[in-house]
């Protein structure tokens, strides 16, 4: 098949090519979008990642160009119209589950990090200072964690809190039975965040989710809890969330994504001018810890993403049945 692949970095190139089952791919390092999707014209397929949009307008120029699937390198499909591309005949494929553990590693790692500060003891230590001033964190022994969204990630995330001796209460539409008998506590949202010292969301974005912490939810948290996301970033309304920080109901950010990623995330802008005021405001606070959506970024997401991508696109040539399909 002839792919166009978007939103293409290095390391995609690197392993999509270690792993090409004999397919014929053309790497763009743009988005897709209602400007790029012109590109698409002469090719079979279209390989994207978490901030191409693929809205009505982008699926019907690639419907014109005879595009007859779109293979999704990530597991979150929020940024694809689903039902156009039914309507349109264009299968949508994804990769459902790469590595839980990669995303649910990264989210400890946020936490640990601001918890314990170990960013700003490297940066002053590397300056001679070796104060302990305003770096106390906490034991997370004994802690309540509040798991939102508890499917592959979540539950890999509960595995590790559990490990740490954490108290885990979960909320999500469908409980997971293992998780309960192995003592997660569900209940519904309110009473989840409720007492929690931290809340760490893992559910998809959906219609139902989007801004799931708001100015009114956020009232149901501890005071000076701590947030992380590395879901999506339209689960977090981004202004509501500065207001907490700045009220000191919200203790501590970490994000991995961000509503507005898509404009800035996995480019320099180094020697730029931000123009988001958000996340310029975002980055001010001393308590907000940013990375730019890496969750997935290991070695070994990385691997089982271009073994699955090629998968899906094998099955698509096969006319076998499409497994991972999203719809
Ligand atoms: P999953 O489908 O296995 O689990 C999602 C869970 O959320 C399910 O248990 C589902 O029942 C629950 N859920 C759905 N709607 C809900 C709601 N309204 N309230 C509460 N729970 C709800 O997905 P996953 O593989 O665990 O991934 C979770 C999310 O993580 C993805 O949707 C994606 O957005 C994000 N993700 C981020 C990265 C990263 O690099 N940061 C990488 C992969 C995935």
């Amino acid at each position: 098949m002839k792919i166009a692949t978007f939103s293409t970095q290095n390391y995609d190139k690197q392993y999509l090519d270690e792993f090409n089952t004999g397919h014929e791919i053309t790497y763009f390092e743009v988005p897709l979008n209602e400007q790029t999707a012109v590109l698409t014209n002469g090719f079979d397929a279209v390989c994207i990642f978490v901030n191409d949009q693929a809205n009505e307008i982008v699926l019907k120029i690639l419907a014109a160009n005879g595009i007859k699937l779109i293979v999704l390198r990530c597991a979150g499909f929020n940024n694809v119209d689903i039902k156009t591309a039914d309507q349109l005949g264009i299968p949508v494929v994804r990769v459902p589950a790469y590595s839980p553990e990669a995303v649910a590693e990264h989210a400890m790692a946020l936490i640990l990090t601001l918890n314990r500060k170990t960013h700003k003891a490297y940066n002053r230590i590397r300056e001679g200072n070796f104060s302990l001033e305003k770096l106390m964190g906490f034991n997370l022994h004994e802690r309540k964690v509040a798991v939102i969204g508890t499917g592959s990630i979540g539950k890999a995330f509960c595995r590790i809190l559990r490990g740490f001796g954490c108290k885990v209460a979960a909320y999500d539409i469908y409980p997971d039975q293992d998780l309960k008998e192995s003592g997660v506590i569900y209940s519904s949202l309110e009473e989840t965040l409720a007492d929690a010292d931290i809340v760490s969301l893992h559910c998809p974005l959906t219609d139902s989710t989007r801004h799931l912490i708001n100015e009114q939810t956020l009232k149901f948290f501890k005071q000076g809890a701590m947030l992380i996301n590395t879901s999506r970033g339209g689960l977090v309304h981004t202004a509501d969330a500065i207001e907490a920080l700045k009220s000191g109901q919200l203790g501590s950010l970490g994000l991995d994504v961000y509503e507005q990623e898509a404009d800035l995330f996995f480019r320099d802008f180094s020697e730029d001018i931000i123009q988001d005021d958000l996340i310029a405001r975002l980055i001010s606070f001393p308590n907000v810890l940013i990375t730019s959506h890496q969750g997935f970024f290991t070695k070994e997401a990385m691997e089982q993403i271009a073994v699955t991508s090629f998968r899906n696109i094998d099955s698509f040539v096969k006319n076998e049945k499409l497994v991972n399909r999203v719809g």
